[in-house]
């Protein structure tokens, strides 16, 4: 289990097939874009052509592409020439239902599929500290253990396919949500000329103590360094946040829930993006209440 294809060779999926390179697995990386094997020259990172030349020649071939129709796209041409046994794997954030369509397209013709997007960004990916929530069968799941722990620092197995992504979408959904209440909560800390210090001490220690204030603060001096301290350089774009509450607000619907705090908090980003290109770390949201 030496060749690794791997299709998707961004911000994200550069560092992770570094990773896998650095650790003695021959990875064959395919990108449309020709200007990421410039960085990865140093990586020992095979350029390849064609996705028909990854299906064929790996043992595992992972995937970390923009959205759902960029995944289906390429599983579509990798499946069509793919050898058996191989194990296909997902990385990317996308909707529930084409994951769970791509499965089906994997097990149709007997291989091993998983979907294991992740949470830590692109440092996570850079340190190999990346957290997988995985979809899929024990067995596939199994195979790519190794690969995980190379990758990442943890990886759970939260049940069956397209599990791993609705897990991270309602990761994400709290996970803005709880940024937006913190935005509030520190307007009004402010307007009551509390010191930052002592609001920082207390509540990170109290009941309103949350990830976003402990590890992720958008008060610059405050906290742990985060991006509030870079001008909220990214980080976790708002970009990608708002793609994140996209994909929750469309999962919702599809099961006929209503997210109601969750379309006024995509709403809040929506607004921030409109007005300032989607660059700035998610955390910048604090900036943009009313
Ligand atoms: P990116 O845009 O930097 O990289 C995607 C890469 O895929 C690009 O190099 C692009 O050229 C390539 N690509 C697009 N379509 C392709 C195709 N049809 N065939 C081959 N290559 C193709 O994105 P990223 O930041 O690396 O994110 C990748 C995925 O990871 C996304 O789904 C994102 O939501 C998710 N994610 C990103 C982060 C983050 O902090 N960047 C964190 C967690 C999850």
């Amino acid at each position: 289990m030496k060749n690794i294809g791997f299709i998707g060779l961004g911000n994200m999926g550069f560092f992770m097939s570094k990773n896998l390179s650095l650790s003695g697995f021959n990875v064959n990386g395919f990108d449309l874009n020709e200007n990421v094997f410039q960085k990865l020259k140093d990586y020992n990172i095979n350029k390849i052509a064609s996705i028909d030349e990854i299906s064929s020649k790996n043992d595992i071939i992972i995937t970390m592409l923009p959205n759902g129709r960029s995944v289906e796209e390429v599983w579509t041409s990798i499946l069509k020439n793919i050898k058996p046994n191989t194990l296909i794997v997902d990385c990317s954030t996308i909707d529930i239902a084409t994951s769970k369509k791509m499965h089906l397209m994997a097990s149709n013709i007997n291989i091993l599929s998983l979907d294991a997007p992740v949470s830590g960004g692109t440092i996570g990916a850079e340190n190999g500290s990346l957290t997988f929530m995985v979809g899929g069968d024990l067995e596939a799941f199994n195979r790519m253990l190794p690969l995980f722990n190379i990758m990442g620092s943890k990886s759970i197995l939260c049940g069956e396919a397209g599990s791993g992504q609705a897990t991270k979408i309602c990761n994400n959904l709290l996970l803005a949500t709880t940024m937006v209440g913190l935005g509030e909560t520190i307007k009004l800390a402010n307007s009551n000329k509390l010191d930052m210090n002592k609001f920082y001490e207390v509540i990170s220690t109290s009941t309103g103590s949350c990830w976003a204030l402990n590890n992720y603060c958008p008060i610059e001096a405050i906290g742990p360094i985060t991006p509030a301290d870079n001008d909220f350089k990214p980080g976790f774009s708002s970009q990608l946040m708002l793609k994140d509450l996209s994909l929750a607000i469309d999962a919702a619907e599809n099961d006929n829930l209503k997210l109601k705090l969750g379309e006024i908090v995509f709403q809040k980003y929506k607004n921030m993006i409109d007005h300032n290109n989607g660059s700035l770390d998610f955390s910048a949201i604090i900036n943009q209440l009313d």
